[in-house]
């Protein structure tokens, strides 16, 4: 027997199970601190309350005989995709039909297993800073080449760096890619793509060939009315683009897990299969459907009570993002992010490196957040903080970083 040797190739664990066994152990030094989570992208507040209805009737119907369910059918039930392609798609404008939207479990299962249906030797486009997920399952479907651990790159990954200079939002690849993943608004940068920006990468991906797999995870965040919610606002995207949607983050759902993925049926690769065909059958292969309680629960978050209290959940977590933003910059560091999206990216003082900030951040705060390097070589003298604490906790917290 041998293991995978792709597998053998990731550097280290992954990001968060490291930075929980650093504030693990430094819990256990300092048994005294009272240590304040701004770190994993993991919601704080309660589901809303016509979700937490949904699901109860939901139960209730799985205990009768006449309307038990088994099996769920494993590319979603209709009434959901139905919901979803309604509110979250032709509201917009976009020209999505149901049977294009796929229910999974979550968003990150999604994006770590679309993958599966390009070429083992496709080429991968990323942002840099980039979530760790899009380029880890390259490594393990043996994609990415040989790791180089001085500089953090992949020799076939293709790095699109975000910074301060670009706005956080990347230009076109250096070299021509197969896959190109795009996520806006970002995570980690909470940076927000124009419709510009997003129509000159459509236009590329459509003349080179290429698809993009645009995660929306957090497009419940956006506030400028300017911005896309998705990629299928964007003309040509139909033909190039496949996207992520997730319950998790704008509904509370990290517990639940429900999400979705989008594969239009004009979608071919370079020689004209339809990419739809193939998700199905992966699906239908591996995945055997979400709860049906949990789709239940997710048709609610389209009722007009659903939409209601799930704006009201977005609103307190960026009363918190202003908190970080407006205290972080009175402690004069230099901070984005945090307006369209949860995240607040901040430069690290003085040149300090990321994880030499988390450090002392966690010692003389008692502050968890997420070390801009973690993500990639760009992120490297920033760091992430999110605003999905509860609003004391974040108040908190940024009253400690200004006495730091
Ligand atoms: N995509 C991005 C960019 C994320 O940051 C996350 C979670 O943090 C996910 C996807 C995961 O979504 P889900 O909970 O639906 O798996």
């Amino acid at each position: 027997m041998q293991a995978n040797p792709n597998y053998l190739k990731l550097p280290g664990s992954y990001l968060f199970s490291n930075i929980a066994k650093k504030v693990q152990a430094y819990q256990a030094a300092h048994p005294e601190a009272e240590i304040i989570r701004l770190g994993i992208g993991d919601v704080t507040r309660p589901l809303c309350p016509a979700v937490i209805s949904a699901l109860h009737a939901a139960v209730d119907e799985m205990g009768q005989a006449e309307t038990f369910r088994g099996y769920a059918p494993d590319l979603g039930y209709e009434f959901l995709r139905h919901a979803m392609a309604e509110q979250d798609f032709r509201a917009r404008g976009c020209d999505i039909a149901d049977d294009e939207i796929f229910i999974s479990d979550g968003a990150k299962t999604d994006s770590a297993a679309i993958q599966e249906i390009f070429s083992p030797d496709a080429r991968v486009a990323v942002c840099d800073p980039v979530y760790p997920v899009y380029v880890d399952s390259n490594v393990m479907a043996g994609r990415t080449g040989e790791y180089d651990a001085d500089t953090q790159t992949w020799s076939r990954v293709i790095y699109m760096p975000c910074t301060a200079d670009n706005g956080f939002a990347p230009a076109l690849p250096a070299e021509t890619p197969d896959l190109i993943y795009l996520c806006f608004p970002n995570n980690p940068t909470g940076a927000v793509a124009t419709k510009d920006k997003l129509q000159e990468f459509v236009d590329y991906a459509n003349r080179v060939g290429a698809v993009i797999i645009f995660d929306a995870a957090y497009e419940a965040y956006i506030t400028d009315p300017e911005i896309p919610h998705s990629i299928y606002e964007i003309e040509g995207a139909r033909t190039c683009a496949i996207e992520l949607r997730s319950f998790s983050k704008n509904a509370g759902f990290t517990g639940l897990r429900l999400a979705a993925t989008v594969v239009p049926h004009d979608l071919k690769d370079r020689d004209g299969v339809e990419l739809h065909g193939l998700w199905a059958r992966r699906h239908g292969t591996k995945y055997n459907g979400a709860p049906y309680i949990v789709q239940r629960a997710g048709e609610a978050v389209y009722s007009a009570e659903g939409q209601q209290q799930i704006k009201e959940t977005v609103a307190a977590y960026m009363k918190n993002a202003q908190v970080i933003l407006q205290g972080l910059k009175e402690a004069g560091y230099t901070v984005s992010g945090g307006v369209n999206a949860p995240y607040i990216w901040l430069r690290t003082p003085e040149g300090m490196t990321s994880w030499a900030f988390f450090d002392d951040l966690l010692d003389r705060a008692h502050v968890v957040g997420t070390p801009g390097s973690g993500f990639g070589p760009s992120g490297e003298h920033y760091f992430r903080l999110t605003a999905f604490g509860s609003y004391d906790n974040t108040l908190r917290a940024i009253e400690r970083i200004k006495k730091m």
